[in-house]
């Protein structure tokens, strides 16, 4: 099989030395590659800007903004079995990118933001995706209706939640806790577990 995953966080650039991000170290989604590697798996890894070393035989595609992500995944998600989306994409981005540096001249700055497109909602919509979809969905408060609500309204097979409010995991520690919603399916908690062993079980999951 071949298996597109999204990792990482994207920049949305408001002057030429500022951007607006999102925490994420990219852990997860590498392990979701490495994971899809070593089950045999093909992989086309899209990511954000991160500093870790992609795992030996990836396709990897670098990009910094959401648009950029969004301009890859429909580049290639037609080439795969499944999607496993799990980029923590800015949802807005500076309406403008300043030519010059701003300067702090006034007490107040206003930007105005736009959104982005979401990736994901476009996958069945806009790219015509008919393969597996895996959605994450890092929430602070009511995780399942969150849940289960983006695992409806964005055409997901799977909706992979973490409560980002957990202290010691998640962003950018080695561990983290998720549950997975499977379209029809009753919910399945995984860990405390190292994200590679977590990243194991949701690729056999999502093959089973
Ligand atoms: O709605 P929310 O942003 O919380 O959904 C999270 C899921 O949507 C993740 O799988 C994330 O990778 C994806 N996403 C996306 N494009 C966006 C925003 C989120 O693909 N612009």
């Amino acid at each position: 099989m071949k298996v597109l995953i999204t990792a990482g966080p994207t920049r949305e650039p408001i002057d030429p030395v500022r951007y607006l991000t999102n925490r994420s170290s990219g852990k997860m989604g590498y392990a979701l590659a490495g994971a899809a590697l070593a089950a045999g798996h093909e992989v086309i890894l899209i990511s954000g800007p991160v500093s870790l070393t992609p795992p030996g035989d990836t396709d990897i595609l670098r990009v910094e903004t959401a648009e950029e992500m969004f301009e890859a995944v429909a580049s290639r998600i037609l080439e795969a079995d499944a999607a496993i989306l799990c980029a923590a994409v800015a949802d807005y981005r500076p309406a403008e990118m300043a030519a010059e540096k701003i300067k702090k001249s006034d007490d107040e700055l206003t930007l105005t933001l736009v959104k982005t497109p979401d990736i994901l909602d476009s996958c069945r919509t806009e790219f015509g995706f008919d393969g597996i979809l895996v959605g994450f969905a890092a929430e602070t408060e009511n995780v399942e209706s969150n849940a289960l609500d983006k695992l409806r309204r964005k055409g997901c097979d799977f909706l992979v939640a973490n409560d980002v409010s957990l202290p010691g995991l998640g962003f950018d520690s080695d561990d983290n806790a998720v549950v997975i919603y499977a379209k029809g399916g009753s919910p399945e908690s995984i860990g405390p577990a190292s994200k590679s062993d977590i990243a194991a079980e949701i690729v056999a999951r999502i093959f089973a």
